[in-house]
């Protein structure tokens, strides 16, 4: 296996174009929220430069600095030298993982598994419904109060990438396409609905979808939390898993992974990853293109709509007003954006998890935005983000209804039979 780009003279390298101009820190969550160089950009470029360079030793503190980071990458969208944010990032990771405590990486391994592994999302499922299950008064529903914020989550949610697909789903004589859906593999721990309104939406588009009969990891949370190793090994499973069938396109359904995704070909130098490459698509920038042609009809939403957008949909793609031009052939419907849109909403990676007191802290403009608004629903296309905006609303006993901006449009899809 070849995993490109994480020698120490490449990274250090990477680190020698920050030119330490700080216009990166007004961008940064973190830095914004801590006002400290450590939890800055800059500052975590020149740590993990230092460790590479043997000049300093990761003690808990600088441990903590690398884990805080949302890994939003709003700072490499503000530099000016366009730096390599993420590879810094993940390779300071993998030389820094070895030195946490045991427990913090079994609960890292714990939560990587969960998510990665259908038997142990299946056990896990188990345990939240039972949970869920207990009276609200019991004692162990208080003593789990103090258990992690994964406990307290809903169990139901309601590059630039321009794809290149064998068959080109984008010209007009192109029909029945042939997608293949990806969901999270978080999708069925939380029975996120959003896999059969997908279906719902390219079917009345044309397109013929398939389930591979399990979820696959895609290897963005080890990738980013230092396990490159197992990284690879998924990101090989996955390209093989749809590679080998007949397939014009890939629609990812969570950002998350579509990000990861796209990422592929610097990470994994083997074929099937320039095949995943040219068969990818994040399934908001297909259904947007696929409607241009096909023009499907919707009943009326006299609401407004809060629209979400995750970091990780800013590097699938360029288009600021992606989501509103997918909803915007709904009648009626009204759309609102957040005023600092371009901030991480915390709940970046597995942050929503292991550094939850941050993730609530940086939620909350956001949250009493929302709660100030006349809004119905708010659509985000990242799960992670839908998960922790859904526990903060129903925390206040908020009304608004969180899902994915294609369940919005299946919801609303006039198909025949409909009266
Ligand atoms: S904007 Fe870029 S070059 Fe400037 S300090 Fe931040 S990372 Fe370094
Ligand atoms: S990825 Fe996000 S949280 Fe991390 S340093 Fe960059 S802007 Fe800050």
């Amino acid at each position: 296996m070849q995993l490109l780009g994480f020698s120490t003279q490449d990274i250090i390298a990477a680190t020698d174009e920050c030119v330490m101009c700080g216009l990166c820190l007004s961008h940064c969550p973190t830095y914004s929220a801590a006002k400290n160089e450590a939890e800055s950009p800059r500052g975590r470029i020149a740590m993990v430069r230092a460790i590479h360079e043997d000049r300093l030793q990761p003690s808990q503190t600088l441990l903590n600095h690398l884990d805080q980071c949302l890994g939003c990458m709003n700072c490499a969208e503000a530099c000016p030298v366009q730096i390599d944010y993420e590879r810094i990032l993940d390779s300071g990771r993998l030389i820094t993982n070895a030195r946490h405590t045991f427990l913090y990486r079994l609960k890292q391994s714990l939560l990587r598994a969960t998510l990665s592994r259908v038997h142990v999302r299946m056990m896990a499922k188990f345990l939240l419904r039972m949970y869920r299950g207990m009276k609200a008064d019991s004692l162990f529903m208080k003593l789990a109060a103090r258990f992690p914020y994964a406990l307290r989550l809903p169990l139901l949610i309601p590059g630039l990438h321009e794809p290149s697909f064998t068959r080109n789903p984008f010209t007009s004589e192109m029909q029945n396409l042939r997608v293949a859906l990806a969901p999270s593999c978080a999708s069925d721990l939380f029975s996120d609905p959003c896999i059969s309104s997908a279906e719902l939406v390219l079917q009345a588009l044309g397109c013929e979808t398939v389930r591979l009969p399990q979820n696959l990891c895609c290897g963005a949370l080890h990738q980013h939390s230092g396990d490159l190793r197992t990284a690879g090994r998924l990101i090989r499973n996955f390209c093989n898993a749809y590679g080998s069938q007949d397939f014009d396109a890939v629609a990812s359904l969570a950002t998350g992974c579509a990000a990861h995704i796209s990422r592929y070909p610097a990470l994994l130098n083997e074929p099937c990853t320039t095949w995943m490459s040219r068969h990818h698509v994040e399934i908001c920038v297909l259904i947007a293109r696929l409607q241009m042609q096909h023009k499907p009809k919707f009943r009326p939403l006299p609401e407004t709509v809060f629209v979400h957008r995750p970091c990780t949909q800013k590097r699938v793609s360029n288009d600021p007003g992606l989501t509103e031009k997918l909803l915007s052939p709904i009648p009626g419907i009204r759309f609102e954006k957040f005023l600092d849109d371009a901030m991480c909403c915390g709940a970046g990676g597995m942050n929503v998890f292991t550094q939850a007191k941050l993730a609530d802290q940086l939620i909350q403009g956001k949250i009493a935005e929302l709660k100030s608004s006349q809004a119905g629903y708010l659509v985000t296309s990242n799960i992670g983000c839908a998960l922790h905006f859904q526990a903060q609303l129903s925390k206040s006993k908020s009304a608004i209804k969180v899902c994915h901006p294609v369940q919005l449009l299946a919801q609303q899809l006039l198909y025949s039979g409909h009266a």
